[in-house]
């Protein structure tokens, strides 16, 4: 496990962290670009953590449930004129049972190249993050980033609040 976030030293991003990018549509896509290069000698340890960081998002610890109070696994999405809207979550059992002409997106990362324009991607980032169990505007600085993917995913689940002793 890295010890912490990993930052960019050139590039478009530089001085960012690679975590923190996660957060971003272009952020996202931009290392998805970066997890496509071939791979050498010198790039191969960057490559790979940047493949794995990719992995992780596709796994986020979701603290949000279902209305049935399973872990949720996806979110409804109504597209209208132009809009798309967010609404209920589903586990993995619900979300079968209740096609109806609605599509629903997978609580990951990945689900980010479902949306065509900058704001529904905001959007959907917004909601990931706070089915995540983040403030939906939270800023996700490098440190914050890497111990959301990093966390240990035990230690992240059974999370409570410190008693004062
Ligand atoms: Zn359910």
């Amino acid at each position: 496990m890295p010890r912490g976030p990993y930052i960019l030293r050139s590039g478009k991003f530089q001085g960012k962290a690679i975590e923190s990018l996660m957060f971003s549509a272009k952020g996202y896509k931009f290392l998805c670009g970066l997890a496509r290069m071939q791979e050498t000698e010198s790039n191969s340890r960057f490559l790979q953590r940047i493949r794995r960081l990719l992995e992780l998002g596709e796994s986020p610890v979701i603290k949000s449930q279902c209305r049935c109070g399973r872990p949720a696994v996806s979110i409804r999405i109504k597209r209208e004129e132009g809009d798309i809207g967010f609404g209920e979550l589903y586990c993995a059992t619900c979300q079968g049972d209740s096609f109806g002409g609605h599509e629903q997106v997978p609580l990951k990362f990945s689900s980010l190249r479902r949306f065509d324009f900058v704001l529904d991607q905001k959007s959907f980032l917004r909601h990931l993050k706070q089915v995540c169990g983040l403030e939906c505007r939270e800023r996700m600085t490098a440190q914050k980033a890497h111990d959301f993917f990093y966390a240990p995913r035990e230690e992240a689940r059974i999370r409570q609040p410190q008693l004062p002793f």
